[in-house]
Formats: C-alpha cells, sequence, structure tokens
C-alpha cells in the first residue's frame, strides 16, 4: 500500500478530514506526523531558513519526521487562495519549494496547487493529477475528493460545538469530546489555527485558559456571516483568508456582551501578525485585550504569568464595577 505522509502542522488543522480522506478513498495509508514536540521544534529550527516564522519552522520539523519515517509520498500543498477573491499567506505558496531546497533525502512531493482566487477549474485539474499517482479513474478520483469535502464539512460542523478544531478532528477520529469544566469567564480567543491549535507553538494557550475556568470562544465558534459582515466596516478588504476571520472576530466579540475579554496570539516573525494584529488592537474599544507573541524561545511559565495577570484584572474590573453601584447610604 502507497504511504502518504500528511505533516501535523499547518494547513492540518484547516484540512486534514478532506484529505485523509482523499487519500484513502484512493486506497493509500495515510501516516501522520506526531503532534509538535520540543524535538519536532528542534530539527525545525535546525533545518529552516532564520526568517521563517515560528509555524514554517515547525512545519519543517514535522515534514523531517515523515521523511524519517519511510513514507513514498509527502502531501506538501501549495495554497495560494482557498476562497474566492481572498489569498493565503505567501510562505504558504512557496512552501514546497522552501522544503525541498532545505531538506534532502526527501520522498517525492505531492505539491497539489490551491488556487481558487479566480476559478477552482486548475484545482480540479490538479486532483485528478495527483489521482493518477495512485491509478485511480477520474471518476473514482472525483468521488474520493466530494467524499472528503464531506467529512470536512462534518468535522467542521463539529468544531462550531464549543470544540478547537485539533480536538474535533480528534472527535471525527472517534475520540470522546473533552469535559467542559466550570465557567468564570468566557474570552475570544483569535490567532492563525496552525499556532492556536498547537499545544507548543501555542503553549496550551487554551488548555491554561480551561485550568483558569476561562471558556475560549473562537473564530470558528462565530458564524462566517457574522464576521464577514463586521470584517466589512473596515475601510479596505483585508485580502487574506485567515486575517479577515480574525478581524471580523475580533470585531464581533468586542461588541458581543458575552464575551469579558479578547486574547491575541501572534508569532513572532509573523508578516500578517504585524497589521492585522494592529488593526484589532486599535478597533478593540469595550473589551481588555491581550496580545502574546511567541516564538520558539518562549517559556510556557511566561505565558501562564500573563494569563492569569488578564484573568484577574478582567474580575477586579468586574468586582469593582458592582462595589461601585453600591449606595453610600445602605
Ligand atoms: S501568516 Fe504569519 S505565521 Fe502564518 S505562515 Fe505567514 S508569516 Fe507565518
Amino acid at each position: 500500500m502507497i504511504k502518504v505522509g500528511i505533516p501535523h502542522s499547518l494547513f492540518y488543522f484547516y484540512y486534514y478530514p478532506l484529505w485523509k480522506t482523499f487519500f484513502e478513498e484512493l486506497g493509500a495509508q495515510v501516516v501522520r506526523s506526531h503532534p509538535t514536540s520540543r524535538l519536532t521544534v528542534d530539527q525545525g529550527v535546525r533545518l529552516a531558513v532564520d526568517e521563517a516564522c515560528f509555524p514554517i519552522k515547525v512545519y519543517f520539523g514535522h515534514v523531517k519526521e515523515l521523511a524519517d519515517r519511510g513514507v513514498d509520498y509527502l502531501f506538501v500543498p501549495r495554497l495560494v487562495s482557498v476562497e474566492p477573491k481572498s489569498y493565503i499567506c505567501p510562505k504558504f505558496m512557496g512552501l514546497p519549494d522552501m522544503i525541498r531546497a532545505c531538506i534532502s533525502h526527501l520522498p517525492p512531493l505531492i505539491d497539489i496547487t490551491v488556487d481558487v482566487s479566480k476559478t477552482d477549474k486548475f484545482l480540479h485539474k490538479d486532483i485528478i493529477r495527483v489521482g493518477r499517482i495512485f491509478g485511480a479513474s477520474s471518476k473514482s478520483i472525483r468521488a474520493a475528493y466530494q467524499k472528503g469535502l464531506q467529512e470536512l464539512r462534518f468535522c467542521r460542523a463539529l468544531a462550531t460545538q464549543g470544540l478547537t478544531p485539533q480536538e474535533a478532528i480528534r472527535v471525527w477520529e472517534g475520540d470522546q469530546a473533552p469535559e467542559v469544566g466550570p465557567e468564570r469567564l468566557r474570552l475570544g480567543v483569535l490567532g492563525h489555527g496552525y499556532s492556536l491549535y498547537d499545544g507548543v507553538i501555542s503553549m496550551n494557550l487554551i488548555q491554561h485558559l480551561r485550568t483558569l475556568g476561562c471558556r475560549a470562544i473562537l473564530a470558528e465558534h462565530v458564524d462566517p456571516g457574522v464576521i464577514e459582515i463586521h470584517a466589512a466596516t473596515l475601510c479596505k478588504r483585508v485580502f487574506w483568508t485567515l486575517g479577515r476571520n480574525m478581524v471580523g472576530s475580533a470585531l464581533h466579540f468586542d461588541q458581543d456582551e458575552q464575551i469579558d475579554g479578547i486574547v491575541y496570539l501572534a508569532c513572532f516573525g509573523c508578516g500578517p501578525d504585524s497589521l492585522i494584529g494592529e488593526i484589532i488592537e486599535r478597533r478593540i474599544v469595550n473589551k481588555p485585550f491581550i496580545m502574546l507573541t511567541v516564538d520558539e524561545h518562549t517559556g510556557e511559565a511566561g505565558m501562564i504569568t500573563r494569563l492569569e495577570a488578564f484573568v484577574d484584572m478582567i474580575e477586579r474590573n468586574r468586582r469593582r464595577a458592582i462595589e461601585n453601584h453600591f449606595s453610600a447610604h445602605g
């Protein structure tokens, strides 16, 4: 059976159910790299160019792990655009080239180009090209892709039930949904999915918030129509898909009375974050806001301290607001 390696990083958090189903329907065995560990980070940092952002470096570590595990093909798509008139960060466009240039002794890459900014005609042609590797007919390749889309929709629907996309993938694979503890606060949590839902990159941010009794409300929990309405209030359209999602979600959280504060996770060395983070920071006027920037040198203890201080500050403000309403006359 042909083994196809899928790195547990970057697009994995958004599209794994689609591509896993697609390859399995074509008769391949999908091998996923292990969740990010310190070793993954160290290998990635050693192999990637210094200028790369933290998530890209981590991706290199995952690719190296799969190459060492002897897969027959590595799935490294070239993501350009996943919706009309919008784009993904340019680093995704050059990913297969960067991987080939920096890592030697690689298995062949399946570097399908996903660019639906103007039309999806070329994507469908490329899907057929990839499917031919497994000796499948055009009809069965198309059917495999449609099945993959169906599984992706199902998994995304699971994520809207209060799970993170990472947890939704686990539930989709048959695991139990995690227990949600008592809720002290509800915080809007923003960031690129591949940073936020990766335990090592995010330093377990969502888990720490839950331990502090906070419920994390994510962009995936907000109606896409609501996100678009809020994002459209900017004077210029944000043409990055993920950036627009974050801006729209942030503006929605800012006006949602159920939300007590907003946490934004940014990555050091990220071009889009330097702009999107700035826009969000300026436009949030009603809610406490904290931006946490991480890189490969960030320590988890520092992250926990900041989150504890943020949560304490929100609760103190809340207590003060209640005390200020006590009558001085009893
Ligand atoms: S958006 Fe930022 S974090 Fe994501 S790949 Fe691009 S530079 Fe890296």
